[in-house]
């Protein structure tokens, strides 16, 4: 466990469940050119810019949450555990990690001191697990968005053990790429929330995220518009969960105004950790191994295998 910073306070929350759906679907993750080099994780969060900026945003408030049974959060889909004060806001951030825009949300978070909460999607964290560790040692609570962000409410996923493979071998992926779990946090790509899975996620001790607002970053080209969108529907909602993409480029180049704007509007950021981490299950851990390095019977290291004889 991580250290709240010393303003904030902590509350405790129990829930239970509940389900609903529908909403348009973003688009999709492209594919990427796997990078797998092994970064080290950074050993401190950088907090240190907050003192040059006597504007920062900051945290007000750490909540713990119990997952047990599966709660579910978001006030789109969940009518349940509306645990935000008036002017209090939980930043999450959807479908990376991703070169350039998660790097780029990172360090505008880090300029207000704010922490939020991330759901990358399981291939993602395998293409970049050094940038998934950033977001790991600057404080951020990560769960998980499925494997490879597919809409689990389709006809091909009806069959449970495909629609479990999906969510499982994404947590799996997190686990690998930070070499520590994700909490058991997560979002259904495109918001869409079979019931078979709420159950499954229930029953794994999994919350599960929709959103009390929705950005539409993914629609959006212009930084400006992402502003505008946050903004308009906190004013109109006076608090709330919003849901953005780090793996957007408008809403990475949007992020240090908005948090600007944030600050000027006198909203409070909330900052939702986990009671327990996700524990992995084998299986899958297994699978996920496998997808990303074909197995060969050799496990020498390139140097062993590898060596200069003329150059
Ligand atoms: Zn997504």
């Amino acid at each position: 466990m991580r250290v709240a910073s010393a303003c904030a306070v902590f509350v405790s929350i129990t829930v239970g469940v509940a389900w609903a759906q529908t909403r348009p679907a973003p688009t999709p993750a492209p594919g990427a050119a796997p990078t797998l080099a092994a970064a080290p994780p950074q050993a401190t969060a950088p907090a240190a810019t907050c003192a040059a900026n006597p504007n920062a945003l900051g945290v007000t408030r750490v909540v713990e949450i119990d997952t047990t049974g599966g709660p579910g959060f978001g006030w789109e889909h969940f009518k349940m555990h509306d645990f935000l004060r008036a002017g209090e806001v939980v930043l999450t951030f959807d479908d990376g990690p991703w070169q350039g825009n998660t790097p780029a949300v990172l360090k505008a978070l880090a300029d207000h001191c704010v922490r939020a909460t991330f759901f990358p999607i399981g291939k993602h964290a395998t293409y970049y697990p050094e940038i998934l560790k950033q977001v790991a040692a600057a404080g951020h609570t990560i769960g998980s968005h499925t494997w490879s962000h597919v809409d689990l409410s389709k006809k091909q996923y009806q069959e449970v053990e495909k629609a479990k493979e999906e969510i499982e071998k994404g947590i799996s992926a997190i686990r690998l790429a930070l070499g520590a779990p994700a909490a058991p946090f997560f979002r259904f790509p495109s918001l869409k929330h079979p019931p078979e899975m709420v159950t499954y996620l229930g029953q794994r001790n999994v919350a599960i995220f929709s959103t009390d607002m929705d950005s539409f970053d993914f629609t959006m080209r212009k930084p400006e518009q992402v502003i505008k969108s946050v903004m308009a529907k906190l004013q109109k909602h006076g608090k709330g969960i919003v849901l953005m993409h780090d793996f957007q480029h408008a809403t990475a180049e949007a992020l240090p105004e908005l948090l600007n704007q944030l600050k000027a509007g006198g909203y409070k950021i909330v900052h939702m950790r986990a009671k327990e981490p996700l524990k992995t299950i084998a299986q899958y851990d297994e699978m996920v191994a496998k997808e990303i390095k074909l197995p060969t019977v050799s496990d020498r290291p390139t140097s062993s295998v590898v060596r200069t004889i003329s150059e």
